[in-house]
């Protein structure tokens, strides 16, 4: 069976009848046959957005009415959750309980952008006797969503929740490689009440559906997650007409850990917060900072916890799932080999697992790499697998320094018991998030996100998030 393409509110095949296999990245074994987007199939997609912004159905709904149907949707999701994470697990891999939480914060995207829906405000503006000046805020139109396979519901909530909210129509484009939770989402729209082309979902490739939605010249707004060489392609294209861009893309994110830390709460951040989804995640902290001095007694501790970690296929519950593809597993590799030739030390992993039972699923050890320094590859650059860069530093400047010598800046981690150095580094680290003693707050729905520097630019999550769905009309009356 096709799992069809959800256009106008119904489910379709492609326009030339195309279609692409999805694979469990934990078997290897198909997972399900999907209907490949076209040019054309972008083209009715974006019509039937725009169709459902001028109906009464949608566009003329009362915004109190748009929060009931996304709260239903919220429920929806609730009551599905099962269902829903053990697909998660199996289209991305992801261990069980990983999916569970993707599938709550999914949920919780659409209520807590539910609750907002009527309460999206304009201004009044004092211009002094005889006028009267108000702004409105009205949805920006059509917004257009190209989105990774790391945390695809998660993902995918988070920018198409807001949107709705703001009574923007979306199209949402989800990866090739994890596509299925995307349309769940789009079936569960429907059925909770979202009029025909109120949310589209088409999966396809990047190199066709993914460029026909970003240089379509009907879109009104886009909202690409993903990497930095896709993201600036996807951005030119859009400038070509004049669209206004959020741009979510990758991070080298630094966990900064003074030796006077509660050394168990930070090892397991830190931990948690590179092998969670196999390293997989834009946020991942996959640089730890340590200071010297408590270099031997932390790392033994990191090395304790990365040994001790199951591998294994997602539905299994396992610590740590598989990679994402083939091809991901060969560049984690060759990572850790080029680590390991600019003079890093492997303290734990650094392979595949030797266990039989894993060898058609695309696995990789917890690594993490030693002696590690700020310039090296593996230092800088984006790996997108389980693998830590471990570097040292002797004070709070040095600290600074490194953390912010990176071309990205999405969040940070800081370890201490001391406020005053914790709150000195928040001030000086250039990304867009800060955790002082904790990391990712569990999804982060109301926290707003985004990049500094390459990490990209505009907010998703929380009230911030309106502001790329909204655009501001301003109203003057002379009385
Ligand atoms: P990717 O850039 O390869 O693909 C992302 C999406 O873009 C996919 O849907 C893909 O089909 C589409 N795409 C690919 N080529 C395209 C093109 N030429 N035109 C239009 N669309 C195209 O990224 P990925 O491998 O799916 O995800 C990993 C990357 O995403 C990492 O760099 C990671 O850091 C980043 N990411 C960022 C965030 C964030 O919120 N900042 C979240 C998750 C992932």
């Amino acid at each position: 069976m096709i799992e069809q393409l959800i256009i106008n509110g119904e489910r379709v095949n492609a326009s030339d009848g195309g279609t692409f296999d999805v694979f469990d990245p934990s078997t290897g074994e198909l997972l399900a046959t999907v209907a490949k987007a076209t040019k054309a199939d972008v083209s009715r997609a974006v019509a039937a957005a725009h169709a459902a912004m001028e109906s009464k159905t949608w566009g003329g709904l009362a915004p109190a009415e748009r929060g009931r149907i996304m709260n239903r949707i919220a429920q929806t999701i609730r009551d599905r959750a099962e269902e829903l994470a053990t697909l998660e697990s199996r289209d991305n891999g992801k261990p069980l309980r990983q999916a569970r939480t993707d599938v709550q914060v999914a949920a919780r995207y659409f209520e807590f952008f539910a609750g907002i829906a009527d309460k999206i405000m304009g201004n009044t503006i004092p211009l002094g006797p005889g006028f009267l000046d108000f702004t409105v805020r009205e949805p920006i139109g059509v917004s257009a969503q190209i989105v990774p396979w790391n945390y695809p519901i998660q993902i995918g909530a988070r920018g198409v929740a807001p949107a709705l909210a703001a009574g923007c129509a979306v199209v949402l484009k989800p990866s090739s490689e994890a596509p299925m939770t995307a349309l769940r989402l789009g079936e569960i729209g429907l059925a909770c009440g979202l009029p025909p082309g109120a949310l589209n979902v088409i999966p396809g490739t990047g190199s066709e559906a993914g460029v026909a939605l970003a240089s379509h010249p009907d879109i009104n707004q886009l909202t690409f997650t993903g990497s930095v060489d896709v993201g600036i392609g996807v951005a030119k294209m859009a400038a070509e007409n004049v669209v206004p861009v959020v741009m979510e893309l990758g991070g080298k994110s630094p966990n900064v850990v003074f030796a006077d830390a509660d050394f168990d709460l930070a090892a397991a951040g830190v931990a948690n917060a590179i092998f969670q989804n196999a390293g997989q995640t834009c946020s991942a902290g996959s640089r730890l900072l340590i200071e010297r001095k408590a270099h031997d007694a932390f790392v033994a501790k990191l090395v304790e916890r990365a040994k001790a970690m199951r591998v294994g296929p997602g539905v299994s519950d396992p610590d740590m799932g598989p990679i994402i593809s083939k091809k991901q597993l060969e560049t984690v590799e060759r990572y850790v080999g080029v680590g390991a030739g600019e003079g890093a030390q492997v303290a734990a992993g650094g392979a595949r697992p030797s266990d039989p039972g894993l060898g058609k699923g695309y696995y990789f050890q917890p690594t993490l790499l030693d002696r590690v320094t700020p310039d090296m590859r593996v230092a800088q650059e984006e790996i997108f697998g389980p693998v830590l860069a471990m570097i040292e530093f002797d004070d709070i400047e040095q600290a600074v320094e490194i953390a912010n010598r990176s071309q990205y800046g999405l969040v940070s981690g800081i370890w201490t018991r001391d406020i005053n150095k914790a709150m000195s580094l928040a001030s000086r680290i250039k990304a867009g998030q800060v955790y002082i003693n904790t990391y990712g707050a569990g999804g982060g729905v109301e926290l707003p996100f985004g990049g500094y520097k390459k990490s990209g630019y505009g907010r998703e999550k929380g009230l911030e998030s309106l502001a790329s769905y909204t655009q501001v009309k301003n109203v003057c009356i002379k009385y």
